[in-house]
């Protein structure tokens, strides 16, 4: 027998077959469409993403030639805070997917932070007042889309994360579809108390949000309920945010232990027990996961909106690269960054800054600097943002970390990961198995029916690939660093 992961990312979805020891037997992977209806909103069709969940699990079954009888359980992993909201009765949904990166309630942002100040719902959530979480989204749309807050507070229509609204399809949809979701999705919406893990009255009212609308908060792992359709008869028995399931994925079950995922964006997560810890240098305080009964985990987080993305940014928007992987090619065509700075504040800048309104930029122009080294100055940002999110985390939890697990894909590019070595000046370290966002999800769903027996299980599966060691002298990186510190405050209160 072996356990399906369905990881719903931002730009692609996938569908990973695991066997016992965590290896990968079968995947099946598509990506769906980016909508930009206008600068700074970015939108998924959830109807798209839906119809390649079961493309994809059609197709990692048929090349493995298994069948759902073959799946012990199946486990959901996904983009979070991206907001959509649908009809419980017909299953349309009210409007596309609001994606994580959108800056359309930049405006609600700085209203709500003028009454309250920037931290007002952090004590409760964890969270700054930010464009990035479901809560705003939602109340954008109830505010925008007609007559949907009527049927919001008649119950007709739903919300959820992505997560939430696989679920419901996956298990009978307008057919008595399930409405939950787990702790991470529900940490990331800043509508759910961190300590009493419910959706907080206070704050739903301050927003106007119809609680009728807002799905069951259950564990990352336990049996939610029957899978139809596609995965016939399969209990559906995980669910965590991306992020955290490849915090479940690098097996950092320990207080202290960190990874850094290279996708879309950048997410760092340290683990931090049972314990709640406020962060005073710039970075999330999070749900990392709950097993069934055990108590909850918490983490520290530093996300980072655009770094992958970047890339992509490269490759379509600039066409300067064909494809992802040519980036490096580009960058080693010449020595260095030739004094060219790109800060990709695409959607402001997330941690360590919470900047709604900063735009990107590239500065230290001259008449030498040549699309390579623009190629590699946005390679070194994806590097550099990450050491300001490593600095905050060892300042925020008073540890100091002495290697970093990295995963996501972007860590086949050996020179990000080289440069990622000598900017935070300890080794990276990469695993066996990179895909540990959908492993992790594939370990909450295995847990919860006792595919695996607990958690040193599954730390004999986790193994290290390659190791990155830092190799620059400390006055080299200080002077990147300083160009790179002066770049970012180049982006700052562009939008007003
Ligand atoms: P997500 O889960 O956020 O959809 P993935 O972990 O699948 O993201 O990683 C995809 C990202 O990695 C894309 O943004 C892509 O541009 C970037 N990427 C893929 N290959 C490379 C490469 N060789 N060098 C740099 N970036 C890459």
């Amino acid at each position: 027998m072996y356990i399906g992961s369905i990881d719903q990312g931002t730009t692609s979805t996938r569908f990973i077959i695991f066997d016992k020891q965590g290896n990968q037997i079968s995947v099946g992977q598509k990506e769906h469409s980016q909508i930009y209806p206008h600068a700074g909103w970015v939108e998924h069709d959830s109807d798209e993403i839906w119809s390649n969940t079961q493309e994809v699990i059609g197709l990692a079954l048929g090349k493995a030639n298994l069948s759902p009888l073959d799946i012990a359980a199946v486990g959901i992993t996904n983009q979070r805070e991206t907001t959509v909201v649908w009809n419980r009765f017909t299953g349309q949904p009210y409007y596309n997917a609001i994606v994580w990166q959108d800056t359309r309630v930049g405006n609600m942002v700085a209203e709500l932070a003028n009454e309250g100040g920037a931290d007002c719902f952090r004590a409760k959530t964890g969270l700054p007042l930010a464009t990035y979480f479901s809560g705003l989204k939602l109340k954008w749309l109830l505010e925008n889309v007609e007559g949907l807050r009527e049927d919001a507070e008649e119950g007709t229509a739903i919300f959820g994360n992505i997560d939430t609204f696989i679920i419901w399809h996956l298990t009978g949809g307008t057919d008595g579809g399930i409405h939950i979701t787990d702790v991470t999705n529900a940490s990331r919406t800043q509508l759910m108390n961190l300590q009493s893990l419910a959706w907080d009255d206070d704050i739903l009212t301050k927003l106007n949000i119809p609680k009728a609308m807002l799905p069951a908060i259950k564990s990352s792992s336990e049996i939610y309920g029957e899978a139809r359709g596609v995965l016939s008869g399969v209990p559906v028995a995980g669910d965590l945010g991306d992020q955290q399931a490849a915090l479940v994925g690098q097996t950092c079950f320990a207080a202290g232990e960190a990874k850094n995922t290279y996708g879309t964006g950048c997410f760092m997560l340290m683990n931090t027990g049972e314990k709640i810890t406020p962060s005073t240098y710039g970075l999330l305080t999070t749900v990392a996961y709950q097993f069934g009964n055990h108590p909850v985990q918490y983490a520290l987080e530093g996300s980072v909106a655009i770094t992958g993305a970047l890339v992509q940014w490269l490759r379509d928007n600039l066409e300067i690269i064909k494809n992802s992987a040519e980036i490096e090619t580009l960058a080693n065509s010449v020595e260095d960054n030739g004094g060219c700075y790109f800060v990709p504040a695409f959607s402001g800048l997330y941690a360590p800054y919470w900047q709604a309104d900063a735009r990107g930029v590239i500065v230290g122009l001259t008449r030498y600097v040549t699309k390579a080294h623009i190629a590699r100055a946005a390679l070194e940002a994806t590097a550099f943002q990450t050491l300001e999110v490593l600095e905050a985390m060892e300042k925020d939890a008073g540890i100091e970390i002495s290697s970093l697990r990295v995963d996501g894909g972007m860590v086949v590019n050996e020179t990000l990961m080289q440069f990622q070595a000598d900017m935070v000046d300890v080794p990276v370290v990469c695993p066996a198995m990179i895909e540990t966002t959908a492993l992790g999800a594939a370990y909450a769903a295995g847990l919860a029916i006792g595919y695996w027996e607990d958690l040193d299980d599954l730390k004999q599966n986790w193994g290290i690939a390659q190791t990155w060691k830092p190799d620059m002298e400390a006055s080299k990186r200080d002077n990147l660093y300083h160009y790179w510190k002066k770049a970012v405050t180049r982006s700052f209160e562009w939008e007003e």
